[in-house]
């Protein structure tokens, strides 16, 4: 614990005797001396769940009122955060803008707005049911309150790096889109659960659609793995951002998340929120 202490040669200065002092925070040994077993969960009760962008909402009506309706339903048993993807429009912008030489952090400013758009239509849609649309500010404490208020919060999944964004290990579109929002959100108000709302039911080798029908039954289809094992794997090709695989490893609340087929199987959703298992489970070592 930190002490205020108030003796030094020149009289009357003041200062602060903390543990901190003199590091400089990079030391791997110190660091681990600040490491706790458990953090502080603000918001224990609440599932975030993430819309896919390109995997749900560009398919419209006939995807996403279904989806919608169980949402609704669910709401009045649990807590939610609806977060939102980007999709199409996303990628458009993206190839815009790579075709312009913009760095990553410049493109990661263009595709939030199109996360952004998604979480205002979710809003509109849900505006009768209690949706809000938050942003990424002092709401986010808030998150409890709205949902025992009978609101059903929504925000969307980019995270705010803009400029900031991390250079990409792989080409220069931004690592950090809307999966990654959602699980670091999750870990830093210390959600009860993560859940990815998709159009496959999780996990495969490889990507499915990419797979003719006969080949796509022979596809191995990963029901649970852990995140070690995952990142042996490495697949080409995932249907998470790769990037949460490494953050997972060092996740201090977030022990696990779910990949559903919430376009074929609305009804996943409220299967995964009482915490069944109906998609992928990817899951910490400890
Ligand atoms: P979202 O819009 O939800 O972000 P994406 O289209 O970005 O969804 O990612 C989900 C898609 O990832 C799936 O629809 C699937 O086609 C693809 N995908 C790629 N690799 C895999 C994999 N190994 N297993 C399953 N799906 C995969
Ligand atoms: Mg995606």
């Amino acid at each position: 614990m930190a002490k205020l202490v108030k003796e030094d040669k020149q009289a009357g200065r003041l200062h602060i005797d903390t543990p901190l002092m003199g590091e400089s925070l990079v030391s791997k040994k110190f660091l681990k001396k600040t490491d706790k077993d458990e953090v502080f969960r603000m918001h224990p009760d609440i599932n975030v769940l993430k819309i896919g962008g390109q995997s749900i909402m560009d398919r419209g009506a006939d995807a996403l009122f279904p989806i919608l309706k169980e949402l609704v339903k669910a709401k009045e048993e649990y807590k939610i955060l609806l977060m939102t993807g980007g999709g199409t429009r996303a990628r458009h912008v993206y190839n815009i803008g790579i075709d312009l030489g913009m760095p990553t952090g410049v493109l990661s400013k263009l595709g939030d707005k199109v996360s952004w758009q998604n979480a205002e239509m979710l809003s509109v849609l849900l505006s009768k049911h209690g949706g809000v649309k938050i942003g990424h500010g002092d709401h986010l404490e808030q998150l409890t309150m709205f949902c025992r208020l009978g609101y059903l919060p929504i925000t969307y999944g980019v995270p705010p790096y803009g400029f900031f964004e991390h250079p990409a290990e792989f080409g220069t579109v931004p690592p950090h889109r809307t999966d990654c929002g959602a699980f670091l959100l999750a870990e830093n108000i210390g959600a009860k659960s993560l859940i990815y709302l998709k159009d496959e039911k999780g996990l495969f080798e490889s990507d499915p659609k990419k797979s003719s029908e006969a080949e796509r039954g022979k596809l191995k289809y990963y029901d649970k793995i852990s995140v070690d094992e995952l990142l042996k794997l490495d697949l080409d090709d995932l249907i998470i951002e790769r990037p949460i695989l490494n953050m997972m490893q060092h996740t201090k609340n977030l022990k696990q998340l779910q990949i559903i087929d919430a376009l074929n199987h609305p009804e996943h959703i409220t299967a995964a929120l009482k915490g069944e298992h109906v998609g992928t489970i990817i899951y910490k070592d400890e």
